[in-house]
């Protein structure tokens, strides 16, 4: 659910700083919701005191949202289980679980008071496999992957198993509530909550 830092080249809307190749680190993120994905260039967000997020290890609020709607639907029956290099260092962990604590929304919030389960930390093959072994091994039937790796939609070796199971997000925009509410339809596919999928705002899940 992390983009891996701001790569989608634009305009800044304040000094018409145009992003290329060699500028786009200096592009960051905004504290957005929904869907959208506004950026400026940072001197323009430092200057004028815009929130924006702050390191690359920095999940946007948009994505803690889409999170926290997915469990919200799952009347946080829902267990998160980390793979991806995330997983192998207590540290990377207690950074997800700080912003999961930090976020002012009660599912993800939740999450953080337990122990963060993980895939095989042995296990540093295919990403798709990786996953594939957990479900495996704890008997899962009702899962899905959220994941920028191509892997979990084109790897052939368990390609069956992830169909309806794979949600692929964009590596450089990470989860969007369009993921999520994919995501939603794929956990319950026969429930009629997602017929009428509706969008907690950042504001009212904050404030619920
Ligand atoms: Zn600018």
């Amino acid at each position: 659910m992390l983009p891996h830092g701001p790569l989608v080249y634009q305009i800044c809307p304040h000094c018409s700083l145009e992003a290329s190749d060699a500028s786009a680190k200096t592009f960051v993120h905004l504290e957005e919701e929904g869907d959208s994905l506004a950026q400026v260039c940072k001197s323009c967000a430092d200057s004028k005191n815009i929130r924006y997020n702050q390191g690359k290890n920095q999940f946007p609020r948009r994505c803690l949202v889409a999170l926290e709607h997915i469990l919200t639907h799952s009347n946080c029956n829902c267990e998160i289980v980390l793979s991806s290099t995330w997983r192998v260092e207590s540290r990377y962990i207690e950074i997800v679980m700080n912003q999961f604590r930090g976020s002012n929304l009660p599912n993800l919030q939740a999450v953080a008071e337990k122990v963060m389960k993980t895939t095989s930390v042995e296990n540093h093959s295919i990403r798709q496999h990786e996953i594939m072994e957990y479900v495996n091994e704890h008997k899962i039937e009702n899962w899905v992957a959220l994941d920028d790796d191509n892997s979990i939609v084109d790897d052939p070796r368990f390609a069956k198993q992830f169909e309806f199971h794979a949600v692929l997000t964009n590596a450089q925009v990470g989860l969007t509530r369009k993921n999520g509410q994919k995501a939603i339809v794929f956990l319950f596919p026969h429930s009629a909550l997602h017929q009428n999928f509706c969008y907690v705002p950042a504001t009212a899940a904050a404030s619920a």
